[in-house]
């Protein structure tokens, strides 16, 4: 299985959409070092989105309510 992730280069030119401060990168996922929102990274792609529009399965809730 490759471990697909994303590189220096783009991690340095992406930034919180919440508080706009760096992102640190954590295996799969990125870290906000201001606010410690988590964003994770699907198939390469970071998913930069505010924890308000993140999709429900790329949260990590305590509670994920699965609908039907
Ligand atoms: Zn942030």
């Amino acid at each position: 299985m490759p471990k697909r992730t994303i590189s220096r280069e783009l991690l340095n030119i992406l930034a919180c959409p919440v508080c706009k401060k760096d992102l640190k990168l954590k295996k799969n996922e990125l870290i906000c070092t201001g606010c410690s929102n988590r964003y994770p990274i699907v198939d390469g792609i970071p998913y930069l989105l505010p924890p308000e529009l993140m999709p429900e399965k790329y949260r990590r809730g305590k509670r994920a309510r699965s609908r039907r």
